[in-house]
């Protein structure tokens, strides 16, 4: 049963890990993918797990079609605890709001407006001490009970089935290691986003900008004419920048950028970036507005020294789904035929499916039921859930 499943694969702790630099990057991620490789064999289906913790399965169809492919990742996020996962399953929801075990949390539909269409919904949500583990746990029992469903079908009738579940999304490093070859589809999906109406295959294009800016240091006293304050350039610098080019003033298409982090003294002062755009066009000119006020401050600040060094992070995917329509035809297909309705919606972010995308399995992403990754509000609908099991059933059909 589709909830058992999600119940028994969210009480595995498979937080990964930033700073470590194996890979996978925590080896509890381990305890989920050794259960997963268990209950596929169970199924009769055969997998491997490779030695960066990429687990693959390939069921096959009706050989005059080729595979296609469904992903999901078995980390959970860093911002909140994974561990003693202990799920509230709340039935028949009535609209009310939700306690979150005795933390004093509440998930009330004031707050997450998404409550108010699920009336009548069975509702999984956290005690209010983890997250819930939906991102992206939902998409890996979707798929499960996809399959357990798919084997159901006559070969004749079905499309060849190709299973993937990565370690380290969360940490941008799901995509390492990726063999196209080994997964063995034409394209894929992604089953790590929210509302299941939404296909997504746009993502950012993301640059990062680390801003070095050397001053010229002397004792205060006898400054005049002489000292170049670092940091002091460093402030000009950033408020050269466009003033609404933010993430807190900039939804849907905008891009913006981002300031992380920011250090300095007299001598020397550094500012790191990350730049995000759905046009790479419009990134390029956010990239020339930095080396354009680099240029500036190098004349208004006569020997000091500034430094850009600008790092390619990941494209949109969109460009290579233009390039193969069958992957947005054949998901389109899918919705009409079920009657369901969809929208295309941008991820403010990255996915793994963009890095797949460029290594040519074309992979856009769809939705999960589950909602407020990352924290302790964290919650899933299982009734949605359910529909994303039909969605992805319908897509192996002939
Ligand atoms: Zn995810």
């Amino acid at each position: 049963m589709l909830l058992d499943r999600f119940i028994r694969y969210i009480k595995i702790d498979t937080q990964s890990d930033e700073d470590s630099l194996s890979t996978p990057s925590s080896l509890k991620q381990y305890d989920l993918l050794n259960l997963l490789k268990q209950e596929l064999g169970e199924l009769g289906v055969k997998t491997t797990l490779d030695k960066y913790g990429r687990l693959y399965a390939k069921v096959e169809g009706n050989p005059a079609y080729s595979n296609i492919g469904l992903c999901s990742h078995v980390d959970t996020a860093l911002e909140c605890s994974g561990k003693d996962v202990k799920p509230q399953i709340i039935k028949n929801y009535d609209l009310s709001d939700i306690k979150l075990g005795s933390s004093g949390l509440v998930l009330s539909p004031k707050e997450f407006a998404k409550l108010n269409e699920l009336k009548g919904k069975t509702i999984i949500t956290t005690d209010g001490t983890t997250l819930l583990g939906g991102d992206d746990k939902a998409g890996v029992a979707i798929i499960m009970t996809i399959l357990e469903n798919y084997l159901k079908i006559d070969k004749t009738k079905r499309r060849g089935f190709s299973i993937l579940f990565t370690p380290d999304e969360e940490i941008g490093r799901g995509p390492e290691h990726f063999d196209p070859k080994q997964y063995g589809c034409e394209f894929a999906y992604t089953i790590d986003g929210d509302d299941p109406k939404y296909i997504e295959i746009e993502n950012f294009n993301a640059k990062a900008i680390e801003i070095e800016i050397k001053g010229k240091s002397i004792h205060p006293g006898s400054a005049k004419g002489v000292m170049i304050n670092a940091s002091l350039v460093l402030a000009d610098f950033m408020n050269s920048l466009p003033k609404d080019m933010i993430p807190a003033k900039t939804e849907k298409r905008e891009g913006f950028n981002h300031v992380v982090s920011i250090e300095g003294n007299v001598e020397v002062a550094k500012a790191h970036y990350i730049l995000r755009n759905h046009d790479s066009s419009i990134l390029d000119k956010q990239v020339n507005d930095f080396k354009n006020i680099k240029n500036e401050l190098f004349k208004k600040y006569p020997g000091c020294e500034i430094s850009l060094q600008i790092t390619d992070q990941y494209k949109n995917m969109k460009e290579i789904i233009d390039k193969n329509p069958e992957v947005k035809n054949h998901i389109e297909k899918v919705y009409q035929r079920l009657g369901y309705q969809f929208e295309y919606n941008p991820i403010r972010g990255g996915t793994d499916g963009a890095t797949f995308s460029f290594k040519g399995v074309p992979c856009p992403n769809l939705g999960t039921g589950s909602y407020n990754h990352h924290g302790r509000y964290e919650f899933a609908v299982l009734e949605e859930m359910e529909k994303m099991v039909e969605i992805g059933l319908e897509i192996f059909k002939l």
